[in-house]
């Protein structure tokens, strides 16, 4: 009998959505937690039992005790955490194991470990992945700091050690800003993480970022499903995810596909897992960091490989072996994932409420969306701007990018503000189309944009 046949899932929009289908693809019962203001969330009409979890709506995906007892007492035997809320807590995924609640995603001990930044990059140098010069302990001391950022050398960054979401950074050119950018960046991270460690490290200028997916069952079977280029970034947050990465040298592809599953190996990594890299414009390649858990653009990954992740993932942590070997996964095309905001690109991309009026998609041949939108949909403000995605293929770049332009001016939403007319900007780019951009890429040209 399969170890996994009913799956709690703590978490909301797209994602859940996404998960519900994957588990009713595996003949998995899903069942949903929800806040109060999810109430109209269609994953919660999809999946085949609710609960509601009654106070503060984001402590609803964040309190492990109510979350547990109703898998529990629902009779889950496996908990899925989407990306987010719970999905990087070791605290959670132990938790669930004492719990007897098999968690979907890995040991808590590898959580904890890619959770801190810094003995993270300590971790992959001593396995002989390339990093960035920079603090492996916490700076505390400001005056330590620049001392440390002088030795290294400016420009260097300062980066919040258990930070994410381009939160808690702040990139220092000269030697008298440091003062004032430790402080932002030391007070962002407690505003945010609720902890003041910081790190710093050399910044690289005009880089791309790359990152590889991994998956790796409980058997050490440990395979690659390529790459995807995040370099499309606004304020250091990924807007759009391509795979594979245009104009990628295939020397350097190879090296991060070899150090990365080398890694993996060698620390006994299990589930789906994300190994990020900088690579500047000499082709060196540097780790930054990993996340233990699957994430908002996996979907490229699926259109390109054909291997769908959640599945697999959950596969994996019911204890099924890995049932394809690296030779056997074929990569096809190109796909292109738009995140698709409720925020104002006319007004500084601030965050838009409202109710959606008119739900029109794109459709046809090589067009995915993972939206949990629907029309007369009141949405919830408490939480992140992402509503959805729209991921595109082709099986050559050029077609991908036309077709990402004609799924665009095909997808209309009234009600709230998105950010789709950056997107129309961004494909109708030359440096785009021709497959030329870096982390730079949107901090330049945002001001040519309509
Ligand atoms: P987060 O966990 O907040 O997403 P990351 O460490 O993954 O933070 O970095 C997010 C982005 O910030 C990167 O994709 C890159 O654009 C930029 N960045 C991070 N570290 C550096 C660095 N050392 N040099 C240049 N850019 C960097």
């Amino acid at each position: 009998m399969k170890k996994i046949s009913k799956v709690l899932i703590a978490n909301r929009g797209e994602i859940a959505l996404r998960i519900i289908r994957a588990c009713k693809e595996l003949e998995i019962t899903s069942v949903v937690v929800f806040s109060e203001a999810d109430v109209d969330g269609v994953w919660v009409r999809k999946a085949d039992e609710c609960y509601p979890i009654m106070g503060n709506p984001v402590q609803a995906y964040l309190d492990f005790e109510p979350i547990l007892s109703i898998a529990k007492k629902a009779g889950c035997d496996a908990i899925h955490p989407g990306y987010g809320f719970l999905s990087e807590s070791a605290e959670f995924a132990t938790a669930c194991l004492e719990n007897d609640i098999i968690f979907i995603g890995p040991k808590a001990e590898h959580i904890e470990l890619f959770g801190d930044k810094m003995a993270s990059k300590v971790a992959m140098k001593k396995i002989g992945v390339p990093v960035l010069e920079g603090t492996d302990t916490p700076v505390v001391d400001k005056a330590e700091g620049e001392g440390i950022a002088n030795e290294i050398g400016f420009p260097v960054i300062i980066k919040a050690a258990f930070g994410g979401g381009g939160r808690g950074m702040r990139i220092v050119k000269k030697a008298k800003e440091f003062s004032k950018m430790f402080d932002e960046a030391t007070n962002e991270s407690l505003k945010y993480f609720g902890k003041t460690e910081v790190f710093i490290e050399k910044y690289v200028e005009n880089p791309r970022h790359i990152e590889v997916q991994v998956i790796a069952d409980s058997y050490g079977n440990v395979v690659h499903l390529g790459e995807r280029d995040c370099s499309i970034q606004r304020r250091h947050q990924k807007v759009i995810e391509i795979a594979p990465s245009p104009l990628l040298s295939d020397t350097v592809r190879k090296e991060i596909y070899r150090v990365s599953t080398k890694a993996m190996f060698r620390l006994g990594y299990e589930s789906v897992g994300t190994v990020e890299f900088l690579v500047d414009e000499d082709d060196n390649i540097y780790f930054i960091e990993m996340n233990t858990r699957v994430q908002v653009e996996h979907p490229v990954t699926e259109v390109i490989t054909g291997v769908d992740l959640i599945q697999r993932m959950i596969e994996i942590a019911g204890g099924d072996k890995l049932h394809f070997l690296q030779e056997e996964i074929k990569f096809r095309g190109y796909a292109i994932e738009f995140r698709i905001n409720s925020e104002d690109p006319q007004n500084n991309f601030m965050p838009s409420g409202g109710t959606i009026t008119n739900y029109l998609t794109p459709g046809g041949p090589g067009v995915r969306i993972d939206s949990s939108l629907y029309e007369g949909y009141e949405l919830p403000t408490n939480y992140d701007s992402m509503m959805g995605k729209l991921i595109v293929s082709a099986l050559d770049w050029e077609g991908a990018v036309k077709k990402a332009k004609r799924a665009l001016d095909e997808y209309n939403i009234d009600g709230v503000k998105t950010n789709i007319s950056l997107h129309r900007e961004i494909v109708r780019d030359a440096d785009f189309k021709a497959g030329k951009f870096n982390t730079g890429f949107l901090g330049e040209k945002m001001d040519t944009f309509n």
